[in-house]
């Protein structure tokens, strides 16, 4: 097995030289403003050694990253009863699609498009006030990333309720069907501020190794999940994370991975590592260009494809 410091380190050099880079979401001007020269990838074992490469530390909005996270808190609160609010199947659209809820009655494809982040945020919050759901997915996060810094990027939040004539749709449509229960602008405020949670790849990586280690932080001694649920968000993630690009995602890359517009990428191999990757240059389907060929590179040298 080659080692994966050396390994890091040329897949960091590579994509610090690439030229053809995507392009940095332009939706809100907050994320307009990124450079797009930036890059960084984290890598956390089962034995909480964590390597790095390049813009490792530097925080960046995690953005549709957070619903892997709401779902967990979701699951935790409602159980699989959540499922008779959203479905787990891909859905082929764009992450930011209506068409298919006119015809599946108000229940999303599943929970990582945004109408289904917006149902899952509505499970959630369950008679909560915004600022107590929003206090409780910092209050995870800070504790599985073991940083308590974390923190909600008020101006991107901000800007995406200015811009959120589609998201509002969304959870409109939802609230007629009786899928959104609750108030439509709470709901909205809640998801709009965890898409702007700002995170660094290595606090990523930390994030998501109770994906990656049957539900259990190793290092900690903590459970966090069962095994089963764990099994089952990696499911989803593999399905689902990457939208209308999540087959290719699964093909080139081939493990479970969540993608944000902010250009970042949790993935997970299971049993193995949790990787975080951040390249701000997305592909056409709005997932980071580069963080797709980083993890393929990765994912190969160090054979960690769920399919052998
Ligand atoms: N906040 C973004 C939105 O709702 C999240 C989308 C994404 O990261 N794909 O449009």
């Amino acid at each position: 097995m080659p080692d994966l410091k050396t390994v890091l380190a040329e897949i960091t050099a590579a994509m610090r030289a690439e030229t053809t880079r995507g392009a940095v979401a332009d939706y809100i001007p907050e994320l307009r403003r990124v450079p797009l020269d930036r890059f960084g990838i984290a890598v956390v074992l089962r034995d909480g050694e964590e390597v790095t490469g390049g813009d490792a530390d530097q925080p960046f909005s995690i953005q549709s990253i957070s619903k892997v996270f709401t779902l967990t808190l979701a699951l935790g609160r409602a159980g699989d009863g959540l499922w008779r609010r959203v479905g787990r199947e891909p859905s082929g659209d764009p992450f930011n699609s209506i068409v298919q809820l006119e015809h599946e009655r108000g229940i999303p494809r599943n929970p990582f498009i945004n109408a289904g982040a917006i149902a899952v945020t509505d499970v959630l919050m369950a008679g909560n006030r915004p600022r107590e759901t929003l206090a409780e997915t910092l209050r995870f996060l800070r504790f599985v990333a073991e940083d308590d810094d974390i923190a909600i990027d008020e101006a991107v939040a901000r800007s995406e309720r200015e811009t959120g004539f589609l998201n509002a749709s969304l959870a409109n449509y939802m609230r007629a069907f009786g899928v959104v229960q609750g108030d439509v602008e709470h709901v909205l405020g809640v998801y709009f501020h965890h898409c702007a949670i700002a995170m660094s790849c290595r606090h990523l990586a930390r994030a998501g190794r109770y994906l990656a280690f049957n539900g259990r932080i190793p290092t900690l001694g903590a459970g966090i999940i069962n095994p089963d649920r764990a099994r089952r968000i990696n499911a989803l993630m593999l399905t689902c994370g990457h939208y209308d690009g999540s087959g290719d995602f699964a093909f080139s890359v081939g493990l479970p991975g969540k993608s944000g517009v902010g250009g970042g990428v949790l993935a997970v191999a299971p049993g193995t590592a949790s990787i975080a990757v951040w390249s701000p240059g997305l592909d056409a389907k709005g997932n980071s260009l580069l963080g797709r060929i980083a993890l393929e590179r990765l994912a190969r040298a160090m054979q960690w494809s769920v399919f052998g």
